[in-house]
């Protein structure tokens, strides 16, 4: 029984990886909620896919990724289509099969936008990599999706960002007022 189990649970996780790594998941980030497979499987999978070398270094952090004002407007959709899309509770885990869900969904709203590599523009998640790493700070509690009662949206709030917790969309608003 266990190693009908043990043999279930490898190939879940192989087809996990497989998602995660055809999106182009840092293989770091991939390792934390793969268990059953080591990096090296990971890096290997990786590379039979995309016939080129996982990206190595830090990944960046959640505060670091909006680079305008803006960028927090596409961050708040792709949160809202990632909460409808979940099935758990996001503040407390990941859920997979919704973040790949609202990346892919994501991608088909500005497929001409979205770049995998530097210089990225202002539609964040750029990446994979920072789609997965949204929904890592929702769960633990360094941004949240609110809901502003002026203008009756939800907008994004990272804590610890440069910009403050407030709703962009009203400073945006008011901005464009003033000029
Ligand atoms: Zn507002």
């Amino acid at each position: 029984m266990s190693c009908k189990s043990s043999f279930e649970a490898r190939l879940k996780d192989q087809y996990r990886a497989y998602q995660l790594l055809k999106r182009k998941l840092r293989t770091s980030l991939a390792s934390k909620i793969v268990n059953n497979l080591r990096p090296t499987d990971l890096r290997n999978i990786y590379h039979a896919i995309h016939q080129e070398r996982p990206q190595s270094g830090t990944p960046p952090s959640v505060e670091a990724i909006p680079n305008a004002r803006e960028s927090f407007l596409y961050m708040a959709l792709f949160v809202s289509i990632y909460r409808s899309a979940s099935r758990v509770n996001i503040n407390t885990e990941i859920d997979v099969d919704a973040v790949i869900f609202a990346w892919d969904y994501f991608c088909t709203l500005f497929p001409n936008h979205i770049r995998e590599r530097r210089p990225y523009g202002r539609i964040r998640p750029a990446n994979f990599d920072e789609a997965w790493i949204i929904a890592q700070g929702i769960k633990d509690g360094l941004t949240e999706l609110r809901y502003c009662k002026t203008c009756h949206r939800n907008y994004l709030i990272i804590h610890g960002s440069k910009y403050q917790p407030i709703c962009q969309i009203c400073v945006t608003d008011k901005a464009l007022l003033h000029t």
